[in-house]
């Protein structure tokens, strides 16, 4: 099911990450769904990941017919704090580090814990491209990495995703059950995601985001767009034609992106490290000096303690000010038992998630952008 442009992204990323092989698929999660069912891990067993994550992460662990588990936060990296890993018990058959927001989690302390233990390592990277841990970019750590290419994310192609497979043999079982079980996009589909992308490449704008992006969610929920998820998948139920490739017009998009992405992360890190600088000025904390220098953010993280009214105020000011991640699983409204999250599981993953707004990082983002965004801040938001 690879066409030859197919081939052209998949490999083009690849290659930026070193030497793995890359597949071209239509959301993240069905990366980290088809990498864990070729890992052929024992049925109902657990795998572990930060409390603080998107739904589709726990839903695409139990499509492959294994048990999410989860750790909390350290509160001032976002990732999961390496010391409640050494209290895991019972043998989990992998752990899924997701570096937040683009900051890296600590590979040193959980690749030593993963080696020890025999755990295998996944990597959420759908915040993470170009994100570094000492060095070593993020996505090469595990046996393999997804990442997404949803709306907000490093870069888009409308929706859609990639797995980063580091491992021969993986790769080649994970081409097998693409080949097996993958659907390809059909054309009216091919057609909607490309209006989609054309609509969001003129309309959206940081002054605009909030309120297209709210149309967007009610349109999804009505069925008369490709939505990030369905009502289905938000209720724990498997949608048909989960596993599906990336349609051409996605794959077009990415290799426009693929062609600046160099720009991208150069812009992102100018306005992490613009960020950095200027939140300790009008009173917000900036992110501590365990997170390195130098990094190309996603979304940089501000704790306030009045994010309801900062979010509020945002939307009609405005300005782009993101809310994730808005419970532990996000978004708001997920039945979290469903993925066996208990109440009160991660703490500073709640606490988290009542406190922190995330600031863009992206393209469209320009300094007066950044500044607006600032002055915003001063006016409106209370520091945590
Ligand atoms: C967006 C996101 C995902 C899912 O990506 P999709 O392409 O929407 O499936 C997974 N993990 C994290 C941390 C994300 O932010």
């Amino acid at each position: 099911m690879t066409s030859k442009s197919e081939q052209g992204l998949g490999e083009l990323i690849a290659g930026y990450f070193g030497d793995g092989r890359c597949f071209t698929l239509s959301k993240g999660r069905v990366g980290l769904y088809v990498g864990l069912r070729a890992m052929d891990l024992p049925k109902g067993s657990k795998v572990y990941m930060p409390g603080y994550t998107c739904m589709v992460v726990p839903s695409a662990v139990q499509f492959a017919g294994l048990e999410p588990a989860y750790l909390d936060i350290d509160p001032e990296t976002y990732n999961i704090a390496p010391n409640l890993i050494e209290d895991v018990s019972g043998a989990p058959s992998a752990l899924i580090v997701q570096h937040t927001y683009g900051i890296p989690c600590d590979m040193a302390a959980i690749g030593a814990w993963a080696e020890r233990c025999g755990v295998p390592i996944v990597e959420d990277c759908c915040h993470s491209f170009g994100s570094r841990f000492e060095g070593r970019l993020c996505g090469t750590f595990g046996e393999f990495a997804f990442m997404s290419g949803q709306w907000n994310k490093p870069f888009s192609t409308g929706l859609g995703g990639f797995l980063l497979v580091n491992n021969e043999n993986l790769s080649d079982l994970v081409a097998n059950i693409i080949d097996k079980e993958g659907h390809q996009p059909g054309t009216l589909k091919n057609l909607l995601l490309a209006a989609q992308i054309i609509a969001y490449q003129s309309l959206v704008r940081p002054e605009t985001t909030a309120m297209l992006m709210g149309l967007y969610r009610v349109l999804g929920k009505l069925g008369l767009v490709a939505a990030s998820s369905s009502n289905k998948e938000l209720q724990g139920a498997m949608p048909p034609e989960y596993l599906t490739a990336m349609a051409p017009c996605q794959i077009r998009k990415g290799l426009r992106e693929m062609a600046r992405i160099e720009s991208n992360i150069a812009h992102r890190i100018e306005l992490t490290s613009y960020y950095q600088r200027e939140l300790p000025l009008i009173g917000f904390s900036a992110l501590s000096a365990k997170v390195p220098d130098g990094l190309p953010l996603l979304r940089y993280p501000v704790r306030v303690a009045n994010k309801q009214e900062v979010l509020a105020k945002a939307k009609k000011h405005r300005m782009e000010i993101g809310s994730w991640f808005e419970v532990p699983l996000h978004p708001e409204g997920t039945r979290m038992e469903d993925f066996g999250y208990r109440e009160g599981m991660c703490p500073e993953a709640d606490r988290a998630s009542r406190e922190v707004v995330n600031l863009p990082t992206h393209l469209k983002v320009t300094e007066s952008t950044a500044e607006r965004t600032m002055d915003f801040l001063k006016k409106v938001a209370t520091p945590a």
